[in-house]
Formats: structure tokens, C-alpha cells, sequence
């Protein structure tokens, strides 16, 4: 027979990826219990997949007001990064070296001049560089190469070590956080939340877990727990491989060209991606997939093709239809949705952790997060989804 323990929190978080714990970490100031639960093992998901760039210079984002957002959070690294080592003892690589944009063919120079007019625009610092200032930024760089951006205020972390040292830091601030506790079932009364049920996987043990306030933060899973609430997100996992390789020759800063990147980590080894694929959530390495990351790399840099590899993982996106995050207090009176950072969530955990911490501890947010309301995926009863093209 199943065994039965029943467990209280203030804040009960749901999915202990870099969401889930950044949020955590805030609440803690305001002197609540929380408790994480998490199906696996607490950050091994798409938090410790990710390259680990800081950076809404590399890319026109859109809209302006997401692209607020991300800036915003940029601006809040330095300190969350800081905190986050004081508070674990362990450093996290956060380096501020910016970022190398670069063209290998006229419709990215074309893409390259729209980002640049576009962020100018807006008061960035970005430098227009020529074939030779490319070269002379970072040397190894491919003769294909035809112009290139530095983007100064994009950073990197290493997001393997910064979600290692917030788990830590996590724990040290009185965070409970219970792994291989999979949310399965949710009892309701009315608008609020009552409980919810958690265990492994397997089935066996089930726990019952109340809280005050619950955060759903399970990265692309959140649309499967959204199911069991009678809710319609629309989320889906994007798989993006990554490889991994030991470098004698350390570049100066991150290095990129549309989805193909190389970001420099600590002990001489070197990151290059990705892809972005939809085919559920399968988590797999594929062939066709390393190949292209490969190809990707080596036409930026082609000394890659000389270096030793290490490893090679694949993680899972947490993408909406309308591709921007949900944050927020939605259907339920207690719930607050914290999700759908797609390709951003490194990049967005400081900001996000305030605005949810704001939500729960004082009621409202500080910053506009309308545009985010999970609601927003709700329709009047029989009209199709704008996402639908088959009707
Ligand atoms: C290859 C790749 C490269 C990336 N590069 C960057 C980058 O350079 N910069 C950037 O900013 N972002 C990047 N990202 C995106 C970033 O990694 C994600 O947006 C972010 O990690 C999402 O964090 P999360 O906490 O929401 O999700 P996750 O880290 O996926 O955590 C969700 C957690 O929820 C748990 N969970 C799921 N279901 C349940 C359940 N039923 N009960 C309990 N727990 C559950 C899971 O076990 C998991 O641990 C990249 C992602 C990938 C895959």
C-alpha cells in the first residue's frame, strides 16, 4: 500500500530549474518558507543544457517591451551573480567580455544592419566592424567572414556552475527543495489551489503538500501540469543541442552567427551550438544534429575541427506560441505562473525572480508584465486559435 506524508509551506514551487530557484531565493528575503519540488534531479534540465549568453544585443528582439525586459535583466546580473557566490561559496564564471556578431553571407550583413539600426536607435552600444577589425577582436576567425557587431553589454555565465551554486545558495537561505518529487494531481475548492500530490515517477510514496501561494515553474512541462488544472498553455519543449570540446586557444568572447555560437568556458574548454527543434520531448543526440552544430562552428572557426571533444547533451526550451514568457497570477486566486522563457531563461531569472517575488509578497508587480499574462491563451468559446492555420 502507498504510504502517505502530508508537508506546509508558505510557497510551494513547482519545477527546480532557474526559474523556480531564483524565485525561491527572493522569497526567502521576505522571510517565507518555500519549498521546491522537483520530478528529477533539481537543475538538470534545460537550466544546466543552456550556453549560458546574456545577451538581447545578439538578436532583434521583439517586442520592445520584451526587449526591456531582457535588458533589464542584463542590468541585474552583476549583483544576482554576486549573491549567488557569496551565498554558495562557489563562483559561477560570470564574465562581462561582450559579444561578437558576425556575417558570413549577405542576408546575415542584411540581418546585421537591421539589428544594428534597430539598437542604436534605442541608445545600445554597438560597434560596426570591418572585415579586419573582425579579425583583429578574435583572432582564428573564418577569411569567409564579411563584416561583424561587438556588442559590449552582452555577457555570459556558466550556467552549469551558476545553477549548481543556486541550488546551493538556495539551501543555505532555508530553501527546502525535494528532488524526484513529480507533481501529479491537484485538489481545488472554488478558484484557489487546496493541495496538490507528489511523488516519483514510479508511483509508490505520495505526499500531500499545502501551501499559501503555488508557483508553476516546470520549464516546458508547465503546459502538461497546466492540463491537470483544466488549463489550456501552450507550451512546447524546443530541443537544442550543444557540444562541448577542450581548447588550447581561449577565445577572447563569445562568438556568433545567427543560431550558431561558441562561448568560452573556465578550465579551457569550449561550448558551440545549437539547434532548434520540435519534436517533443525527446532529449536525444542526434546525428544530423551534431552535425550541423559542427558545421555551424567550424565556419565561424574553423580550428574547432583540430580540437578534442569532451561531450555533447541536448535540453528542452520552454516555448509559447507567441514564443515570450508567462508571468503571473492567471485563473487560480493562488497560482502564479512563472514560464515559457524559451531561448531567454538564463538571461531572464533575475528579473523574473523579482517581479514573482513582488507578485507574492506585496500583491503587484513593479514592472509591466502584462504582455505576459497566462490568461492570454484563453479564447472565447469556439473561436480557433490563432496559431491554428488548419481551419
Ligand atoms: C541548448 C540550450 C541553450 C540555451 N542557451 C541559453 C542561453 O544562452 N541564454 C539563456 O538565457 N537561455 C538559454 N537557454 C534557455 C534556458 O535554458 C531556459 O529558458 C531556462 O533554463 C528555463 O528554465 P526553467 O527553470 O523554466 O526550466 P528547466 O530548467 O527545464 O526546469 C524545469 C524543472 O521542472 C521540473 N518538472 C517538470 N515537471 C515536473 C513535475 N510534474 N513536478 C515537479 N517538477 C517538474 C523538471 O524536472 C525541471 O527540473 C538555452 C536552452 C537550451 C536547451
Amino acid at each position: 500500500m502507498a504510504e502517505e506524508s502530508s508537508h506546509t509551506a508558505d510557497v510551494l514551487i513547482i519545477g527546480g530549474g532557474i526559474i523556480g530557484c531564483s524565485i525561491a531565493l527572493r522569497l526567502t528575503e521576505g522571510r517565507l518558507s518555500v519549498i521546491i519540488l522537483d520530478r528529477g534531479e533539481p537543475g538538470a534540465e534545460a537550466s544546466s543544457a543552456a550556453a549560458g549568453m546574456l545577451a538581447p544585443q545578439g538578436e532583434m528582439v521583439e517586442p520592445r517591451t520584451f526587449s526591456d525586459l531582457c535588458v533589464t535583466s542584463r542590468s541585474l546580473y552583476p549583483r544576482f551573480a554576486a549573491e549567488i557566490e557569496e551565498l554558495s561559496g562557489q563562483p559561477v564564471a560570470y564574465r562581462s567580455n561582450g559579444s561578437l556578431l558576425v556575417a558570413l553571407d549577405e542576408k546575415q550583413e542584411t540581418e546585421l544592419t537591421e539589428v544594428y539600426r534597430q539598437q542604436t536607435a534605442r541608445g545600445f552600444s554597438l560597434q560596426q566592424l570591418t572585415t579586419p577589425e573582425v579579425h583583429r577582436h578574435v583572432s582564428g576567425l573564418s577569411p569567409q567572414i564579411r563584416s561583424g557587431l561587438f556588442a559590449p553589454g552582452d555577457h555570459w555565465v556558466d550556467s552549469e556552475r551558476l545553477m549548481r551554486a543556486l541550488l546551493v545558495a538556495c539551501r543555505h537561505a532555508g530553501v527546502r527543495i525535494e528532488a524526484g518529487q513529480a507533481v501529479r494531481k491537484f485538489k481545488l475548492k472554488n478558484d484557489r489551489i487546496e493541495s496538490l500530490e507528489a511523488g516519483s515517477d514510479t508511483a509508490g510514496h505520495a505526499a500531500t503538500y499545502t501551501a499559501r501561494t503555488y508557483i508553476l515553474a516546470a520549464g516546458c512541462w508547465s503546459g502538461e501540469l497546466a492540463t491537470l488544472l483544466g488549463i489550456n498553455l501552450p507550451l512546447v519543449p524546443c530541443r537544442g543541442q550543444m557540444m562541448e570540446f577542450e581548447t588550447p586557444r581561449k577565445l577572447p568572447c563569445v562568438v556568433r552567427a545567427g543560431l550558431h555560437y561558441l562561448v568560452p568556458r573556465p578550465e579551457q574548454r569550449l561550448l558551440i551550438g545549437t539547434t532548434a527543434e520540435y519534436v517533443g520531448y525527446d532529449k536525444a543526440v542526434t546525428g544530423e544534429g551534431l552535425r550541423s552544430v559542427l558545421q555551424g562552428a567550424m565556419n565561424l572557426v574553423p580550428f574547432v575541427a583540430g580540437l578534442h571533444f569532451r561531450r555533447a547533451w541536448a535540453g528542452l526550451r520552454p516555448d509559447s506560441t507567441d514564443h515570450l514568457p508567462i508571468l503571473g497570477y492567471g485563473e487560480f486566486e493562488n497560482l502564479v505562473f512563472s514560464t515559457g522563457h524559451f531561448r531567454n531563461g538564463i538571461l531572464l531569472a533575475p528579473v523574473t525572480a523579482e517581479i514573482i517575488a513582488e507578485l507574492v509578497l506585496k500583491g503587484s508587480a513593479s514592472r509591466p508584465i502584462e504582455a505576459y499574462r497566462p490568461t492570454r491563451f484563453s479564447l472565447p468559446p469556439g473561436e480557433p486559435p490563432p496559431w491554428d492555420h488548419t481551419s
